[in-house]
Parts: structure tokens; C-alpha cells; sequence
């Protein structure tokens, strides 16, 4: 492994180029105090880099090696039909829990499975996204230790989370945590493993980190100046507070407290999509334990399982109960969907990384 590229060659090959997901584990994995600092939605130098490598090795842009990633998480290499990723199992599944199906997403999964981690003392607490509680929808990550907080902050907010930075304050080496995220902070997180495993490889790399991850299925995420500001709030006069719920089926749907649904076209909201998202080939969260997406279900979550732990954690909380399972191929319009979604961002992904090949000529 080779860690050689300090926080300079990150900021001029993946920050200064727009390609920084800002996922904030180059912050939180600087083995120094006070070089980088997290502002802006980005990682900036604030301190002269002692060269630990740390920041290059795990940010989910820099020479990121999938195999090699792959053989770490998965012990093996997805096989050819896999064009979402390594998979043991699939379902589409919803919560039991009539609070959480109030508050969730699509079919509550992601709770329900947090949830069930608390309630079965799997884990101490779970990072999860939580709401700034003066700015209405601006997301912000959130260490959650109960029930309450996991059900209240349920849902998607479709502007970007640095979920990491929450990982930085609130894990110990030993912690039993849960993580939610979407598939750039999934991948950070296994090279963050895969890092700890290097330099500890007397510690079972499934016992020491995180008790499972969730990976959230993602086209892309939005800015909230743009999105939410200046479109929904300045152009279509909606005042954030009076929104309850925002999912993207079809189009972009925003429910409103009085009861009212008003849709939103993609072609208007995607001049809003984060730039950077577009070097991102990863739909469905490739790397995490459990990944998680609506992909057009009606209050379902489609839930593809990759990994033995994942599969632990979804069986326990199908044999409690907690969730509601059917078989996939019932779904077939949403197991093709989330085929196309993975092969558009891969092969659009692919179209980028050529461009910025060409221009560095
Ligand atoms: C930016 C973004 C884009 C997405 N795009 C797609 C898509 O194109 N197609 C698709 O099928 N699914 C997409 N999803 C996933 C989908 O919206 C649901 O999160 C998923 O189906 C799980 O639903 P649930 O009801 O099981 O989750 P819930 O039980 O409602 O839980 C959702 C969890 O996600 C966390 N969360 C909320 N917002 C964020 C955020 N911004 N970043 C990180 N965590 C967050 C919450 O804290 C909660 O823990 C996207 C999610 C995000 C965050």
C-alpha cells in the first residue's frame, strides 16, 4: 500500500478539480492535529502536511482500486452478472413500525434496521443524518442513540450530509456503531477500514470499526443554495418550513404540511446537482454491508444485501419482525431500474474520467 501523497497532491488532483466529494474523511483521518480542516462542504489546509498519506489513501476519488477494495470488504471480485455490485441476497422490504412509516423515506428500512441494532444491544448508537435546527432541510450529521432521534431525523434529504464528521467525534477504536450513508462515505469508510487493518492486522476488521454500514442507493445529491433556496424557496415561493416530505418518483415530489403534493420535473431540478457527483460511478452503495433505495417502489425499500455481517443484521431483524419482506421478483421493474441507474452513473462516470484524462494532455 502505498502512502506517500500528502494533503497537497489531494488538493490540487481532486479538490482544485472539482472531484472532492466532501465526504470528510481526509479530515478525519489526518493523523495530525490542525492540518485539515472541514469548511465549506470541502477539506482545506490549514496547517503545514506532515505527509502521513492518510488523507490520499482514503478519499473515495483518489486512485480508489475497486478490485482491490473488493477482495478487502468482500473476499472476492464482483462476478460479471453482478452490474450492481457484490450480492448475497436481495428483498424489498418495509418497516412493522407505524411511527417509523410515518416518518420514513420509502419503506423505513434503514430505521427499522437501526432500530432493531439498539434494541438487541448490536450497537451503542448509529451516525446518521440528522436536520440543522435553525435552517429548515439543511442536513447535518447526527450520532444518534435512541429510537427518538433515529425515527424524528428518518427520511431523505437530498442536499449533501458529511456523515463522516461524525464518525471523527464519536468513535473510539472499539465503538459498536452503525453508519448511514450514501456511496461516496460508504467507500471512504472501507478505505478508513482497510487502513486501520493495515497498520492492526492482529484486529478481525469486522469487530473493531462499525457494527454494520447502510449504504443509501444515489443518483445524486443537491445544492442547498440551489435546490432549496433559490428554486424551491425564491422561484416556487414555498417556505421550507411548510414542507414534510421531499422524494424523487418520476419527478421530484414535494408533500406539503397542509396536505398538498406539488411535483417538480427533473430537467428543473437538476441544473441543482451537485457537480461533483458526476465523477461518482457508484449508484447503490457498492461497498456497504446493506444497501438501501426506493427505485420507484410505493413505501418499499429495495434492499440488496452484500456482505455475512449484513445478512446477520437483516435475518435478526426479519426473525423479530421488525420488518416486512417480500421477494424480489415481484419487483422486477425495480430490480431493472436500479440496473440502468448502475450502468448510466458507470458508464457516465467513465465519460468524465476520459475528459479529464484528455484535457491533462
Ligand atoms: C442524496 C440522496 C440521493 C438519493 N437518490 C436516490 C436515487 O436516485 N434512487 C433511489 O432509489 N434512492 C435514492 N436515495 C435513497 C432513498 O432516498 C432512501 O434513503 C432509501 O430508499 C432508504 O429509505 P428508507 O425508507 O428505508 O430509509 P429511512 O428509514 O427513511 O432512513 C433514511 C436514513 O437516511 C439518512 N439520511 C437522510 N438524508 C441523508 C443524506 N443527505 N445523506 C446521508 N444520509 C441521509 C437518515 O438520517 C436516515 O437514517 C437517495 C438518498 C440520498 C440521501
Amino acid at each position: 500500500m502505498g502512502l506517500i501523497s500528502g494533503f497537497e497532491d489531494l488538493e490540487k488532483r481532486i479538490v482544485g478539480q472539482g472531484a472532492c466529494t466532501g465526504c470528510g474523511a481526509c479530515v478525519i483521518s489526518c493523523q495530525y492535529k490542525d492540518i485539515i480542516e472541514y469548511s465549506e462542504g470541502k477539506p482545506n489546509s490549514v496547517g503545514e502536511c506532515q505527509i502521513c498519506g492518510f488523507c490520499s489513501h482514503v478519499c473515495p476519488r483518489y486512485a480508489l482500486q475497486r478490485t482491490e477494495l473488493e477482495r478487502f470488504v468482500f473476499g472476492r471480485v464482483r462476478k460479471r452478472e453482478e452490474d450492481f455490485g457484490v450480492c448475497r441476497d436481495i428483498y424489498v422490504a418495509k418497516s412493522t413500525d407505524n411511527e417509523v412509516l410515518k416518518h420514513c423515506q420509502d419503506g423505513g428500512v434503514a430505521t427499522a434496521l437501526i432500530n432493531m441494532a439498539l434494541d438487541s444491544d448490536i450497537i451503542d448508537g448509529a451516525i446518521i443524518s440528522g436536520v440543522n435546527p435553525s435552517i429548515p432541510w439543511l442536513p447535518m450529521p447526527f450520532f444518534s442513540t435512541n429510537k427518538h432521534e433515529t425515527v424524528r431525523y428518518a427520511g431523505t434529504r437530498y442536499t449533501y450530509s458529511p456523515n463522516l464528521l461524525a464518525l471523527g467525534k464519536n468513535t473510539g477504536e472499539f465503538a459498536r456503531l452503525a453508519f448511514v450513508g450514501t456511496p461516496c462515505q460508504i467507500r471512504a469508510l472501507r478505505q478508513m477500514e482497510k487502513i486501520l487493518y493495515c497498520i492492526r492486522p492482529d484486529l478481525d476488521k469486522k469487530i473493531y470499526f462499525l457494527a454494520f454500514t447502510i449504504g443509501l442507493f444515489c443518483s445524486e445529491s443537491f445544492t442547498y443554495e440551489g435546490l432549496m433556496q433559490k428554486k424551491i424557496q425564491n422561484e416556487m415561493g414555498i417556505d421550507l418550513n411548510d414542507i414534510e416530505k421531499i422524494n424523487i418518483k418520476g419527478g421530484m415530489l414535494l408533500t406539503l404540511k397542509n396536505g398538498k403534493t406539488v411535483k417538480i420535473p427533473l430537467k428543473e431540478v437538476r441544473p441543482y446537482a451537485e457537480e461533483k457527483c458526476a465523477y461518482c460511478d457508484d449508484f447503490s452503495a457498492e461497498f456497504a454491508d446493506i444497501s438501501l433505495g426506493g427505485v420507484g417502489l410505493d413505501r418499499r425499500t429495495f434492499a440488496v444485501i452484500r456482505t455475512e455481517q449484513g445478512e446477520k443484521i437483516f435475518n435478526q431483524a426479519i426473525q423479530q419482525k421488525k420488518l416486512d419482506i417480500k421477494p424480489v421478483n415481484e419487483f422486477a421493474r425495480a430490480y431493472n431500474l436500479l440496473i440502468r441507474l448502475s450502468k448510466n452513473k458507470q458508464s457516465n462516470a467513465r465519460k468524465i474520467e476520459e475528459q479529464y484524462i484528455i484535457a491533462k494532455k
